[in-house]
């Protein structure tokens, strides 16, 4: 996974900066540090050994002589310290503990009931995780953020959740402050369908710096990523889908209140819905199985809702030109009819300047996409120049 500096190659004096161009992976010497920078000699090895004692750096071999003794090479160290990404949905739970660079050292799931209410749940997820860091033999001293992911809207700034309409208990809960009272190191809190973009574009897309992941379940969200940053809007509801209407839903009331929305047509519930008038109830998971089975008003049902998921899209690509558009959530396990029915409609009402690049694709990280999301979130965070500037200080 690349963890790419979005910094020019001139940076300023501090030990931060010059981390930032570290973080390629490259290994690289004082000397071409200081041509890169255009920093003094002395300036970058003070710099240097600050950053080696604080582990985020470390030393990977010698670069070419030029006569003489070879010079030391340094590079980032992912290993440094770990992370702890929780992804929470409705009924389940992902814990993940995993390095600087997002590879899962080790991971468990465990059942929860996220209606329970805030204290339950997370009393849970810290005890599971607590048994999780000393199964590796890390100490909590070693781990160095908490990123979790709610299924729910979060107001990102606080990490409180706002009127999830699936977590009673949960709203303007001080979920950072709560986590923090177990692990005193910074807790990022963000919504399921944001981490999952972060957690998919930066494992398996990272040239792609403009992508649109859609959940696709028994809600309907996206998460958007434009020029390489999560876009949350004003409030963090960016990417809320599933309340748009969409044309073939005049006669639909959504939960919500409206009529016509997304959701009401196309989410898991309201497909299983229209394949059960008047026999026993569906569950997505049944729908699905249909489907792998070919069943052909199962597959049917599927492909509309992938037309109707692609009405939403098409007129996304015009706002915000995405070059990839990638499928998650428990629909997108039903194959390639979602993905036909969205291809199907987004191709043809988008402008050709707007799809000629553009592709739509299932996403690749599956179950994994959320707790790489809440992992890189905290990543982003704590490598960031400022957060490793307040490490150092607090070393020296
Ligand atoms: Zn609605």
């Amino acid at each position: 996974m690349t963890i790419a500096p979005t910094v020019s190659a001139l940076v300023s004096a501090r030990s931060g900066d010059l981390f930032q161009l570290l973080l390629d992976g490259a290994p690289r010497t004082r000397a071409e540090l200081a041509v890169l920078t255009g920093l003094a000699r002395s300036t970058i090895a003070a710099r240097v050994d600050a950053l080696m004692a604080s582990g985020f750096v470390s030393a990977v071999g010698e670069g070419a002589s030029s006569g003489g003794r070879p010079p030391s090479r340094f590079a980032f160290n992912p290993t440094a310290r770990v992370v702890l990404g929780v992804d929470l949905g409705a009924s389940h739970s992902v814990i993940a503990v995993t390095d600087l660079a997002g590879s899962v050292l080790a991971s468990l799931r465990a059942e929860i009931a996220i209606d329970e209410g805030p204290e339950p749940v997370l009393d849970l997820v810290i005890d599971r995780a607590r048994h999780l860091l000393s199964s590796l033999g890390e100490g909590t001293t070693q781990l160095c953020g908490v990123g979790v992911g709610l299924p729910g809207p979060v107001e990102h700034t606080t990490g409180r959740p706002a009127n999830p309409p699936i977590m009673p208990g949960w709203h303007d809960f001080d979920v950072p402050g709560y986590v923090r009272h177990a692990f005193d190191v910074p807790v990022l809190v963000d919504n399921d369908v944001n981490i999952m973009a972060l957690g998919e574009q930066r494992t398996h897309w990272p040239n792609y710096d403009n992508l649109l992941f859609i959940k696709a379940a028994t809600g309907i969200g996206a998460g958007i990523i434009s020029n390489g940053q999560l876009q949350r809007g004003a409030m963090g509801s960016a990417g809320d889908l599933g309340h748009i209407r969409v044309a073939r839903g005049s006669h639909v009331i959504c939960r919500c209140g409206n009529i016509g929305c997304l959701e009401a047509l196309a989410g898991g519930p309201a497909i299983a819905a229209t394949l059960t008038a008047g026999g026993a109830e569906m569950r997505t998971g049944d729908l699905i199985a249909l489907v792998e089975r070919g069943n052909p008003d199962a597959v049917a049902a599927i492909r509309q809702a992938g037309r109707d998921l692609g009405e939403v899209l098409a007129t996304c690509v015009s706002l915000l030109n995405p070059s990839v558009i990638v499928l998650g959530g428990s629909l997108a396990a039903a194959g390639d009819h979602l993905l036909a029915g969205v291809r199907e409609v987004v191709y043809n009402r988008s402008l050709p300047l707007a799809t000629a690049h553009l592709t739509i694709a299932r996403s690749r990280s599956a179950d994994d996409a959320g707790i790489l999301g809440a992992s890189m979130l905290v990543v982003q965070h704590v490598l960031s120049a400022d957060a490793i500037e307040t490490a150092l200080a607090l070393q020296a």
